[in-house]
């Protein structure tokens, strides 16, 4: 028996050399036999596990059909993504526990809460949630999640049954359908009868914006926290449901790298993450090793990667009382490439891949005890942190705005976080918190670390490296007023469904219609007043009418003269309010205090027309960041342009170009230089971002004087060059700017200040003239997060907007990106008065 098996692993072994594809046995421990009742991948999707890259709908059918064969397995959709593919988990445990698994889920949840110490861990299973290629065009993970399900389904013997009695698994094979589907495309249309692994072929080099993010452009591994986009929403859900031990992600890297685990860097672990955590995971750390020892894998941990921003998926756990781990194995990307390590081919990540998730069950079936003990340890911990916490709650919100705050409010909802309606407004350090327009956090709850991550600002660290960004601040990012308070007293009731707002025109009006511009969704409002042909109008200063007040950038609709009758407006407006839950009040008179309704201080609006461009060489985050605001917020009929077509397009239509940073590859050439520059000159408003300030410079389309950081290293030995340059990079935190309020850009801001994300070391001088620095940051810029003492310099006082004539249209740079991740709620409004009030200033 044993020759046998020597042999057969022999022939599947030497077969990767071979134009042959490996067979199921080159991932399959081979000591132990499998039920042949279980239908094997092959079986029942065509081909064998890395010979061809599978695609989304193939792996769905395979996991189907193994959730039928197999009375360990359940399988659930937990809902769509984008582009309408299941969002599928897999729930793997012995069928003895299937049958009680309800119960088993409310025990482990027990350990989490008040009166965990009574409950005993010998009989408790561990929970593992295991998931794969959140990043698509990292395929080895969701690959090796079809041979690992049939190990899981078909593996016999007294180890798997002892794994499966003691654990609960959710298995996440695809954390990302759209995108793992948009590779599977892209390396199976490539691939040649005969296997190429010449770098230079095209299988290994995407197209534009290739698999690695979802529908919209989004890295998804990023969302853990914010929880904007359906794929995280399932995800979330499913942890909070189970609230798992230990929760693996498996990624690819750099096609000469090796292997990677966690633990990352020791010094970049996020503070408030328990150093027990990190001990476990290399305790954990310690079966990958040996597993990857077995089958001859190269591998390292403790470099590289980090372990600081809980909107990764390997971090998010760690401030849960779980633990997160991350791999990343060298990608082929594609079936086959030439690496320095030799021949890397698809099914070898596959196999590592396989490895280190039953590594990973080992692991947690050896541990078991210690890691359950570590999670009621955990809460335990919080429990005490809160009695001696003197801040009893956070209050949050917006007087004028109820969306903005309702989505972090939601935000808290799929966090689990527990909070409270207002019991009444309420006034602290001078800003109003309206009931309905604000929430109360009582930090005395069992997520109360959560509360800290999504809230805390930081200013110093102990690295100065960091693998993301180093700020997210929740109610920074929405532009929220808040306050930290000493009692609970402003607590009303707990919300235990957060119902979607609404709005509504106060009453029909034979005269005019108006509202402030403050609401989030004002330009979703605006955008369907303008496309029904209607006339509306801003203002371009405050004034009051009939005892309401109205601010800088309010909206006008008079009723005379409109396309539609008094009735009609009066109903399409009530629609309008509605769906963007924007509320709108009727007014009988033109008299106001200050400007009156016929002022020529109100300025007629157009309809939009907004296109973006794309493609190659531009950076598709920034991209899809815009086009999901404008397409999911905002309901706009948004153009896309790509790069490749732009000097054949009739630009006359569009009213505004977006051009997000400038990423690599061909951009527009001179033609399309000159089509852009004399669109703008006959009226067009450009808008560009981060780095399009430098090529707005450079094409003469705006006169910037740019601050220069002139670095040279001083008593910087070679091996310490990239940290040196490291500590230099800006990742990603938050800075204060002053607004002028009354410029078109700030319509709709109600403070004086305002909170601006940066990740770039673009520094613009202010222009001589104040009135043409609505925004500038302060003399004390830094809210949170890291940047080098010589770049805080560079940022103080200098400004993230400029706008300049050219010709009948203007050229508009934003060095800060105003719609990042999509939570930064706060500074979407800038880019939609740009567009719409571009004009004016
Ligand atoms: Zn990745």
């Amino acid at each position: 028996m044993r020759n046998f098996l020597f042999a057969l692993l022999l022939v599947s072994f030497c077969s990767m050399h071979g134009q042959e594809t490996a067979s199921l046995d080159y991932y399959l421990p081979q000591d132990i036999s499998y039920d042949p009742n279980i239908p094997k991948p092959k079986d029942i999707i065509g081909h064998e596990v890395g010979e061809w890259h599978v695609t989304h709908d193939k792996l769905v059918f395979y996991m189907q059909t193994l959730a039928d064969a197999s009375d360990r397995i359940s399988i659930e959709n937990r809902g769509t993504t984008y582009e309408g593919r299941p969002l599928i988990l897999l729930t793997i445990t012995s069928p003895d526990n299937h049958r009680n698994l309800e119960q088993i889920r409310q025990d482990h949840i027990s350990l989490t809460e008040d009166g965990a110490d009574t409950l005993n861990l010998e009989n408790m299973p561990i929970v593992v949630y295991q998931g794969f290629s959140i990043h698509g065009n990292e395929p080895s993970g969701s690959n090796a999640a079809l041979a690992y399900a049939y190990y899981l389904a078909a593996a016999n013997g007294p180890k798997i049954e002892e794994t499966l009695n003691n654990s609960v698994i959710l298995l996440d094979p695809s954390f990302n359908p759209d995108g793992l589907q948009r590779f599977a495309y892209w390396a199976n249309t490539n691939k040649g009868k005969n296997m190429v692994s010449d770098v230079n072929d095209r299988e290994f080099h995407e197209v534009w914006p290739g698999g690695r993010t979802n529908h919209y452009w989004f890295d998804m591994n990023r969302d853990w926290l914010p929880v904007q986009l359906p794929e995280s929403r399932a995800r979330i859900a499913s942890f909070h449901k189970w609230m798992p031990n230990i929760l693996t992600d498996h990624h690819e890297m750099g096609t000469n790298s090796t292997y990677f685990f966690q633990p990352g860097v020791p010094s970049r672990v996020h503070p408030l993450t328990p150093p027990v955590n990190q001990e476990l995971t290399a305790e954990i750390a310690t079966y990958h090793a040996k597993a990857l020892d077995k089958i001859g894998s190269l591998y390292y941990k403790e470099e590289r990667f980090d372990d600081y921003f809980y909107g990764k998926g390997s971090t998010y756990p760690d401030i849960n009382g779980s633990i997160g781990i991350l791999f990343e194995q060298a990608s082929s990307r594609g079936h086959a490439q030439d690496s320095e390590n030799g021949l890397l081919t698809f099914p070898f990540t596959i196999r590592n891949q396989f490895t280190t998730a039953v590594s990973t069950v080992e692991a947690a079936r050896n541990m078991r005890t210690k890691i359950l003990e570590y999670q009621r340890q955990f809460y335990k911990d919080v429990k005490s942190e809160n009695r001696k916490d003197k801040v009893r709650g956070i209050v949050f919100g917006d007087s004028k705005d109820a969306a903005k705050a309702w989505h972090l409010a939601e935000i808290l909802k799929l966090q689990h976080i527990k909070f409270h309606e207002l019991s009444d407004d309420i006034t602290v350090n001078g800003k109003a918190y309206k009931k309905g327009h604000s929430y109360f956090i009582p930090t005395d709850q069992k997520n109360a670390r959560l509360v800290k991550a999504m809230f805390d600002k930081r200013t110093t660290f102990k690295d100065s490296i960091f693998y993301d960004v180093s700020a997210w601040t929740f109610p920074l990012a929405f532009n929220l007023d808040y306050a930290e308070l000493k009692s609970t007293s402003a607590a009303g009731d707990l919300v235990t469904e957060l119902r979607p707002l609404s709005a509504e025109v106060d009453q029909q009006s034979s005269y005019a219609y108006l509202f402030n511009w403050n609401e989030y969704y004002t330009p979703k409002a605006l955008n369907q007043i303008l496309n029904k042909g209607l006339r509306a109008k801003v203002a371009k200063l405050p004034f009051t009418v009939e005892g309401k007040s109205f601010d800088y950038g309010a909206i006008l609709v008079p009723v005379q003269n409109q396309s539609l009758n008094p009735a009609e407006m009066f109903q399409f407006l009530n629609s309008v309010a509605k769906d963007s839950k924007v509320p709108m009040v009727a007014v009988g008179t033109g008299s106001t205090q200050g400007i009156d309704l016929g002022s020529s201080n109100f300025v007629s609006l157009k309809k939009q027309r907004v296109a973006l461009l794309v493609g190659n060489g531009v950076t598709s985050y920034d991209a899809g960041e815009f086009w999901h605001l404008l397409d999911q917020r905002y309901d706009f009929n948004l153009t896309k342009l790509d790069t490749k077509y732009f000097n054949n397009v009739d630009l006359s239509k569009y009213t505004s170009i977006v051009i997000p940073n400038r990423g690599r590859g061909s951009f527009l050439d001179e033609k399309g230089t000159e089509k852009l520059k004399e669109w703008v000159n006959n009226g067009g408003i450009l808008i560009g971002y981060r780095n399009m300030a430098d090529w707005f410079s450079k094409n003469e389309m705006m006169a910037l004087n740019f601050k220069k950081d002139t670095l040279v290293a001083k008593n910087v030995s070679y091996a310490e060059k990239s940290d040196f340059l490291g500590a230099h990079a800006t990742g990603g935190a938050i800075f204060k700017a002053k607004l002028d309020r009354s410029h078109p850009i700030n319509f709709g801001y109600k403070n004086d200040h305002l909170p601006l994300f940066r990740n770039t070391n673009i520094y613009i001088e202010p222009d001589k003239n104040s009135y043409n620095n609505p925004i500038q940051y302060t003399q004390d810029p830094l809210l949170s997060g890291y940047i080098s003492d010589r770049n805080l310099e560079m940022v103080k006082n200098s400004v993230p907007f400029q706008v300049q004539r050219s010709g009948k249209g203007r050229v508009i740079i934003f060095t800060d990106n105003t719609n990042f991740r999509a939570f930064w709620f706060g500074t979407n409004k800038l880019v939609m008065n740009a567009i719409f009030f571009g004009k004016m200033m």
